[in-house]
């Protein structure tokens, strides 16, 4: 926080005053991106090789904000700030000056690796007994650190400040910014990580830090320590796992936890939640933090017993379809990837999933890329990863190194747009990219997204369903997957993709539009368009749509469109009416229909159809029998009468479950394959549940009413469960007044008075029902088929009135 004039600041930094220099100064801005409020904001307009913060200066000036330090002199009047020669230098200046200002005791980090987890550890810990401030997420650069300090809290008993370099020279400027009463070193990664030639010049750079510290914590065991120090750590809090360096710890891990025993300067015994190596080093480095700062780590047990894993490094995310993702796309050099490949193995667990990572180009590593890639290509084998998807030009270039199953993409964008084909369920995902490949967009892709009101649609039982089928049918039989309505409410190119993916022969959908939906999604398969419309014949021959042919009127015109774009031969469905009496050919149409086929070459055909009209009902077995042998008669006049083959079907789901013999080359599915049987077939699974949450419970007397109408009458006093769902999202009104019942946590829940537009109440007396409970509208239970009884319907109707505010959520197991 600060709070200076611009004249103060003119002269803290130096800096030559423009224009009132009476104005206050409430805070700094370096990223024009994120302005908060305007007024008192000063901004820095700072020169790196890649930007110049002075461009900004007019968009900021819009948005109010006018006070600027800057090393261009501006030609707008409406500037006031200040002049400098270095716009960095005088925010450093500025942080120094702020530093001077704070009382408490100041312990600064660094090393290669694990200084942000420690800086959050010892927050975690310290902050339950004291006033703490720690620099913000990875704030530890030449900006980082000026900026921590600048807007760090005043009055605070501790600060933790994260300290990082990259380049020779570096370290110094930040230990007098921060002046460290403690300093800690958390280890030495390898040296051009940094910009570095040696581990001694690094490991002597490091050291800058300690300069003025009083306390000094350093890891004994680290080998370019050693060799610098020559051994000698006198006046250092060196620490060992062997007992040859004043503090001594050793490590037993058993399960899900370790437990570090302390000897030497301090005896003592402490658990914590992890068994990887990275973690159990960051807490063993907090612990010697803590004892060497003057705290009792004793006071800490409980605390380090639940240090929590540490969100801006690695976040653990539960990801789409059961997935877990972690998420650490913060920095990406090896000896990161090393540590987050562990933490994966760690979250994956013992069971079976599949191990993933999505890995960008590393940048900065100082080695030959082959040499780089071979060497991660060696990490990710060593570690046992299942599948890599590797994003940038550099990976892409050395794909051919990776002997571990990969995807490789360009950039970040090429593989967004191919993201949903990879089907990600009940993986263990590793999301690890430089910052510049903006990695959000896969995590934000990839993160699970609360919903309260789901149609859940079960990805496996679609394709168990078709098995069921292909069970019953000759292995040579061909399989129409029926999509039309938004695949039965399901959701279309989902549930397209997934059937392409299980080996259909075709999919059929009712007008074009919905076939163009699906070849925008990348579905190939030959697609039916059932009812085709005039006006839009031109599409399905772009799109390359199939179409049903049912009239003459539709024939002249399909034939008159395929003509004019040069078309020859293109495939078309010929549907017969023997008896449904709504679409086709009759059969005294089916002389001139061959007439008209036969005189063109535009069109061929590559079916003939019919569709049942009561195959599902056994008292009308005699007509469903007849409408197949008329079928078979006048399909086998076409053949000889045009003198090619074509393929032949009638059946539907309740045909191919009941007349099984009459299959011809293939079948049509729709409802059974979205599992409600006709025949009772109990292996058919429903794929979808209707599901949402308990939004309120309260408690109604009796004799008091809930609902419009006053309708739900109680008879005893009642707790009511409000859902929000109602008849605009498809639970039909007919259910309402105690006639169906919704599930929750496996009971029976009645609806209480009419069903609402958009919400619905539930009898739930002495269930012990709560707010955020799972309630179960339909499925397996109640199962689809009985609430279309309540609703006086068929499951058909049950199943495709959801609205389409209902989002959709896929489930693979
Ligand atoms: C919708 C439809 C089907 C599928 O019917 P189900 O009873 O859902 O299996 C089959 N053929 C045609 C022509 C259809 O329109």
């Amino acid at each position: 926080m600060i709070n200076l004039s611009l004249k103060d600041i003119a002269q803290i930094t130096g800096g030559e005053l423009i224009g009132d220099g009476d104005v206050l100064v409430s805070s700094v801005l370096t990223d024009s991106r994120i302005i908060g409020k305007s007024s008192g904001t000063l901004f820095f307009a700072l020169k790196t090789t890649r930007n110049n913060g002075h461009k900004y200066i007019p968009d900021l000036l819009k948005n109010g904000v006018n006070l600027f330090v800057v090393s261009e002199k501006p030609r707008d009047k409406k500037v006031h700030g200040i002049l400098v020669e270095d716009t960095l230098k005088a925010l450093q200046e500025l942080a120094f000056y702020q530093r001077r200002q704070l009382q408490g005791k100041f312990i600064a980090i660094t090393g290669s690796n694990g200084k942000t987890v420690v800086k959050e550890w010892l927050f975690q810990l310290l902050s339950t007994r004291f006033k703490v401030y720690r620099s913000p997420r990875s704030y530890n650069s030449q900006l980082g650190v000026a900026l921590s300090l600048i807007n760090a809290d005043h009055g605070s008993e501790v600060y933790i400040i994260e300290a990082g370099i990259s380049q020779p020279g570096e370290m110094e400027r930040l230990e007098e910014m921060i002046a460290p009463d403690v300093a800690v070193l958390t280890n030495i990664g390898e040296p051009h990580q940094e910009n570095f030639t040696s581990y001694e010049e690094k490991t002597r750079e490091k050291l800058a830090l300690f300069r003025h510290a009083e306390v000094k914590v350093v890891p004994a065991d680290c080998v370019p320590l050693q060799k610098l120090l020559l051994n000698n750590f006198t006046g250092y809090y060196a620490w060992s796992y062997h007992s040859s360096y004043g503090a001594s710890v050793s490590v037993m891990s058993t399960g899900k936890k370790s437990v570090l025993t302390f000897k030497g300067r301090i005896n003592h015994e402490v658990s914590i939640p992890y068994t990887d190596r990275a973690s159990i080093e960051n807490a063993i480095t907090c612990f010697f933090t803590l004892h060497a700062s003057g705290f009792d780590p004793k006071e800490f047990e409980i605390v380090f017993s639940k240090l929590e894993p540490v969100a801006m490094r690695m976040e653990l995310k539960q990801g789409i379809n059961n997935s877990i993702l972690i998420n650490d796309s913060y920095n990406s050099d090896i000896g990161s990837l090393a540590i987050a490949l562990d933490f994966l193995l760690q979250q994956a667990g013992s069971g079976k999933r599949i191990k993933r990572v999505i890995l960008s180009d590393i940048v900065q590593s100082g080695k030959k890329p082959e040499d780089l890639y071979d060497e991660v290509n060696k990490l990710l084998e060593e570690k046992g990863i299942d599948q890599l998807i590797g994003v940038g030009e550099a990976i892409s270039d050395h794909a051919g190194l990776f002997t571990i199953p990969g995807h490789f993409y360009k950039s970040t964008g090429d593989f967004l747009k191919d993201i949903d084909q990879f089907h990600f369920s009940g993986e263990a995902i590793l999301i690890k990219g430089a910052r510049r490949f903006e990695f959000e967009s896969v995590t934000e892709h990839l993160a699970y997204k609360v919903h309260k009101t789901t149609l859940e649609i079960n990805l496996n039982r679609l394709a168990q369903n078709i098995s069921v089928f292909r069970g019953m049918l000759k292995p040579e039989t061909r399989i129409m997957a029926m999509v039309k309505a938004f695949a039965y409410g399901s959701g279309s190119f989902e549930v397209a993709r997934h059937l392409q993916f299980h080996g259909v022969n075709y999919l059929a959908v009712a007008v074009a539009d919905e076939g163009v939906e699906l070849r925008n999604a990348g579905v190939t398969l030959p697609i039916v368009v059932m009812a085709p419309e005039m006006q839009s014949l031109d599409t399905l021959f772009r799109y390359h749509l199939e179409p049903e042919i049912f009239s003459f009127d539709i024939l002249d015109a399909v034939i008159a469109e395929a003509k004019a774009l040069g078309e020859s031969s293109y495939p078309v469905h010929i549907k017969l009416d023997t008896g449904m009496h709504r679409m086709g050919f009759l059969p005294e149409d089916v002389d001139i229909l061959i007439g008209v086929i036969n005189d063109q070459n535009f069109l061929k055909i590559e079916s003939v159809f019919s569709h049942l009209a009561a195959a599902d009902e056994a008292d009308k077995d005699d007509f469903t029998m007849e409408q197949i042998h008329l079928f078979e008669k006048n399909a086998e006049k076409i053949k000889s009468g045009i003198g090619y083959e074509f393929l032949k079907h009638i059946l539907n789901s309740a045909g191919s479950e009941r007349f099984t013999d009459y299959q011809y080359d293939m079948v049509r599915l729709g409802i059974g394959m979205y599992g409600v049987s006709a025949a009772g077939n109990e292996d058919l699974k429903p794929v979808g549940t209707f599901k949402t949450m308990v939004s309120a419970v309260k408690k109604v007397k009796k004799d008091e009413t809930v609902g419009y109408g006053r309708k739900g009458v109680l008879t005893r006093d009642s707790e009511i469960a409000v859902i929000p769902v109602g008849y605009a999202d498809g639970l039909a009104r007919l259910l309402g007044n105690r006639t169906g019942y919704a599930v929750i946590n496996g009971n029976k829940v009645p609806y209480v008075g009419n069903i609402c537009m958009d919400l619905s109440m539930l009898d739930v007396t002495g269930l012990n029902i709560k707010p955020g409970d799972e309630v179960i509208l339909f499925g397996d239970e109640p199962h689809i088929n009985t609430v279309a009884e309540w609703m006086q319907t068929i499951p058909y109707e049950v199943i495709t009135s959801i609205s389409q505010r209902v989002k959709r959520v896929f489930t693979r197991e």
